[in-house]
C-alpha cells in the first residue's frame, strides 16, 4: 500500500499531491501493525503479545495478532492475510526461518515493512531484526552449568531445527564448553534437536539418552525451560532430578519454581517487556519512515539486516528476586504451588 502511495506520489500533480500526503500522514500517525507469532500456546509468546500490543497502542498503532500454532503453512496464509488487510508493518516470530522468502517479497511489493522478532528470518528482505543476544544466551546456559559441574558426560538438548536461534544457542554453548572438551574433562555423549521445542519430545529424548548411557549423564544443557522441564521429568523417573544439573531459558513460572527447588540449575531471563516495547517503537518508526537506532547487523543470507540486540540475564537460585523487582512475577507467584 505504501509502495502504491509512493508511486502515486511520484505521478501526482502538486494539487492532488497535497491531498494524498495528507492521508499518508494520517496513516503514519496511526499505523496498522500485524503480529504473526509462531506459537501462542507457549507461555512466553503470550506475554510478548500482551506487552507488544500495549506498547504499540500507546504509540497510536492498531495491532492485529495471529498465531500459527507451529504450522508453517498457517503462518504463510496468516501473513498473506495481513498483507491483504493493508497493514503498514508486519512483525514476525517465524516458525520456520527458511520458508518465508516469497511471502516477504509479496509484503515488500505492497510497501509493507517487515520486522523479524526474536528469531531471524533467513534469505528474505526483512527491514530489521530485534532480539536478545542469542549467542550470549547459549554461553550463559553452559556457564551456569559449568559453575556447578565442569567434568563428566554432558548431553546437549537443542531447540527446534527450524529455529535459527536454536543454532545460535548451540554456538554459544559450545564456545563456553570447548576448553573443557579440549582438555578432555567434558565428553559430549549426545546431542539432539527437539522438534518444535516440544517438552514431550524432550522427555523421550532424555529417557533414551539415560538408557543408552546407563544413567551416566552428568549434566544436560537444555536450550529453554520447556525442554528443560521434559528433561527433568525424565531425570525424576530415575531419581536423578536435582542431582544432574540442567539449564534453561525464559524464566517460565514452572522453571523458576524448579530453580528455587533445585531441580533446575539456572534459567535465562529475557525481559519480555523490554523487547516488546522496543519492537513496538521500532515498528512505528519503520511505518513512519523514521530511522530507528540499531546496535548490530546479522547476515541472513539475503542481506545484512539491521538489528537491535538486548541483554539477557543469567538467573539462578541466588538472584530470582530480579524477577520480582522487574515486575515479571510477584513473590507469591514464585512461592505458590
Ligand atoms: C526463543 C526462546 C523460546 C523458544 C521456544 C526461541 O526462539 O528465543 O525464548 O523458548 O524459541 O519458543
Amino acid at each position: 500500500k505504501a509502495m502504491l502511495k509512493k508511486t502515486v506520489l511520484a505521478l501526482m500533480t502538486v494539487t492532488t499531491l497535497s491531498m494524498v500526503a495528507g492521508s499518508a500522514m494520517a496513516d503514519a500517525k496511526n499505523p496498522k501493525i500485524g503480529f504473526s507469532i509462531d506459537d501462542l500456546r507457549v507461555e512466553r509468546w503470550a506475554r510478548d503479545r500482551d506487552f507488544f500490543t500495549a506498547a504499540a497502542e500507546k504509540l497510536g498503532a492498531k495491532v492485529y495478532v495471529q498465531s500459527a500454532d507451529a504450522s508453517e503453512q498457517r503462518q504463510i496464509s496468516q501473513i498473506e492475510n495481513l498483507i491483504s488487510r493493508g497493514v503498514d508493518v508486519i512483525v514476525i516470530v517465524p516458525f520456520n526461518a527458511t520458508v518465508l522468502t516469497n511471502t516477504i517479497k509479496e509484503a515488500k511489493k505492497a510497501g509493507i515493512k517487515v520486522l523479524s522478532y526474536d528469531r531471524l528470518i533467513l534469505n528474505a528482505d526483512v527491514d530489521a531484526y530485534i532480539s536478545f543476544d542469542n549467542e550470549k544466551v547459549g554461553e550463559m546456559q553452559a556457564e551456569g552449568i559449568l559453575k556447578v559441574k565442569n567434568k563428566g558426560n554432558f548431553f546437549l538438548l537443542g531447540g527446534s531445527p527450524t529455529d535459527n536461534n536454536a543454532k545460535m544457542f548451540r554456538e554459544g554453548q559450545m564456545k563456553a564448553l570447548k576448553p573443557y572438551i579440549d582438555k578432555g574433562d567434558i565428553k559430549i555423549v549426545g546431542q539432539q534437536w527437539v522438534k518444535e521445542w516440544n517438552p514431550t519430545e524432550a522427555l523421550s529424548i532424555v529417557e533414551n539418552a539415560l538408557t543408552a548411557n546407563n544413567n551416566k549423564i552428568d549434566a544436560i544443557v537444555a536450550s529453554n525451560d520447556g525442554t528443560a522441564g521434559g528433561a527433568i521429568q525424565a531425570l525424576a523417573a530415575q531419581k536423578l532430578a536435582g542431582k544432574v544439573p540442567v539449564s534453561g531459558q525464559d524464566a517460565d513460572l514452572a522453571a523458576v519454581k524448579r530453580v528455587v527447588a533445585g531441580t533446575q540449575t539456572m534459567t535465562v531471563y529475557k525481559p519480555l517487556k523490554q523487547i516488546a516495547t522496543e519492537a513496538a517503537k521500532l515498528s512505528v518508526e519503520l511505518a513512519r519512515n523514521e530511522k530507528p537506532t540499531y546496535n548490530a547487523q546479522y547476515d541472513n543470507g539475503f542481506k545484512k539486516v539491521d538489528s537491535l540486540l538486548l541483554k539477557p540475564i543469567l538467573l539462578t537460585k541466588e538472584n530470582v528476586k530480579v524477577l520480582v523487582d522487574d515486575g515479571f512475577y510477584t513473590q507469591a507467584q514464585i512461592d505458590g504451588r
